[in-house]
């Protein structure tokens, strides 16, 4: 007799190590490559073209888990049963596909897309989310129950919160509420056993590490307990068309391509957008626009204004794009000349943005440089970093020496201590990515 698939190995093992309750769904819920429905199912959630092609390693098996009781069995059968590298999968917005792609043996993916409850509470001032929830629908959801609410987190409405608050969150109300992982109160994790834990029970360590650690590392996060924060009915935006100042008039608009003689984004900032009202405001310069605050989330994702605040709740579902995107913290004020150079370097390189990368304003000297060096020193991510990550994707699962290299760079003096974490909680290092935070050489 042939040997049972791996489809049938894993689903015989759901079905023993779910609880009963949860049991009949179990054969809906797993996806083999022969499964019609696996392109959809695969192709939905990938936000990145770049690996979306015939070459990109694809996972043998997708878990779509409607309960939190799935997510510890595919725990399980993954790590001590098939066993088999499992990746996790939220909102998709990874920029290197990290979620859903891995080079280096066979996989599957953990795709959460149906844990996206989201339950707001304005009196307890606290809203509890699940991983798959997308920030659009957080911010909406939130609204939608108190128009002087929200929680400070990205601009990106289809970003999921499970990858995005395990890495931090910023956005526009950074300066004055802090990243999200500041707003964080509690959270639901599936650790490498199985178990489901609170803040109460996976101790202070380990809650630290997953506000800011970077997903994928620790366990699976199933939702997060965050604090609203306080907004003002109205919030007044200036838009800055930096474009319009360049000669030849070339320009291009928001979500065109890089192409041709297409040069800069329309370029665009929130003045005054959080506590203070529209007539104390003084915006100096360009358009302004008056909006509620949902419609200045929409505005800051590029659409038009007069938006209806639903489309926030479009997962926009099947939509990739290339992507490649670094970035790096200017820590000193980069001067008008500055900016109209680095557009200008823009036009220049045309379609051949991936030199982007290495442009580089030189402070004090009023010029551009190509050199693959950051202009802003050893406290933030320098090109050179970002080429140690490259080279991290090769590494060995279990090599600390190479997972050092980006999380020494990336993590500062976190790092040693997110070691530490992720030594005690996942020692055989299960959870594992090319950026994931290494675990101690055994002894
Ligand atoms: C268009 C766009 C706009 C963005 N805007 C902002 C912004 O304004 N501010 C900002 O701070 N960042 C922004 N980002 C970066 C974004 O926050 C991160 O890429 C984030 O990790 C994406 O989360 P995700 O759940 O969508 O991605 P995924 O690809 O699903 O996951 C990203 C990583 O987290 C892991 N992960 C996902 N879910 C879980 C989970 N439940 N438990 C454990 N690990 C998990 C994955 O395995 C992967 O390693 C943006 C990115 C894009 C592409």
């Amino acid at each position: 007799m042939a040997n049972p698939s791996l489809y049938d190995r894993f689903l015989e093992c759901l079905k023993t190590h779910t609880n009963p309750s949860n049991q009949s769904s179990v054969s809906d819920i797993v996806f083999a490559q022969s499964n019609v429905s696996y392109p959809t199912v695969l192709e939905n959630y990938i936000r990145n073209a770049r690996f979306n092609t015939s070459s990109t390693p694809k996972p043998s098996l997708i878990i779509t888990p409607p309960h939190e009781a799935h997510v510890q069995s595919t725990v399980i059968c993954a790590k001590s049963v098939i066993p088999i590298q499992i990746k996790i999968w939220s909102g998709g917005h990874d920029y290197d596909g990290i979620s859903y792609v891995f080079n280096h043996q066979p996989f599957i993916v953990l795709d959460l897309f149906n844990l996206r409850n989201i339950t707001v509470d304005v009196q307890k001032n606290l809203v509890v989310v699940q991983a798959s929830a997308t920030l659009g629908e957080l911010y909406y959801k939130i609204w939608n129950n108190g128009k002087t609410h929200s929680f400070p987190a990205g601009v990106g409405p289809t970003v999921g919160v499970g990858g995005h608050v395990s890495s931090g969150g910023y956005g526009i109300m950074l300066q004055r509420y802090g990243l999200s992982v500041d707003n964080v109160i509690d959270a639901r994790i599936g650790d490498v056993n199985g178990r489901i834990l609170d803040k109460e029970s996976m101790g202070e360590d380990l809650f630290w590490a997953i506000k800011g650690g970077g997903g994928g590392s620790f366990g699976v996060i199933l939702s997060y307990t965050v604090k609203l924060v306080e907004v003002p009915e109205v919030a007044l935006h200036e838009a800055v068309d930096v474009a319009s100042e360049l000669d030849d008039g070339k320009r291009f608009q928001n979500g065109e391509s890089f192409g041709g003689d297409v040069v800069s984004r329309r370029f665009r900032r929130a003045r005054d957008a959080i506590g203070e009202t529209a007539s104390s405001a003084r915006a100096k310069e360009g358009e302004l626009y008056e909006t509620t605050w949902v419609e200045s989330v929409l505005w800051w994702a590029n659409y038009p204004l007069g938006t209806k605040p639903e489309t926030l709740l479009d997962r926009n579902l099947n939509s990739t794009d290339f992507l490649k995107r670094k970035s790096d913290y200017v820590q000193n004020p980069i001067p008008r000349s500055g900016l109209e150079g680095l557009w200008k370097k823009m036009i220049e390189f045309g379609e051949n943005m991936v030199s982007f990368q290495s442009l580089r304003w030189e402070n004090g000297r009023d010029s551009i440089r190509c050199d693959a060096v950051s202009s802003s020193g050893g406290e933030s991510v320098q090109d050179s970093v970002l080429r140690d990550m490259a080279r991290a994707r090769n590494f060995d699962e279990n090599s600390y020496e190479e997972g050092e290299v980006y999380g020494l760079k990336y993590f500062n003096d976190n790092f040693e201590r997110l070691v530490k974490v992720k030594t005690e909680v996942d020692s055989e290092n299960f959870f594992r990515n090319e950026q994931s935070i290494p675990v101690l050489p055994r002894k």
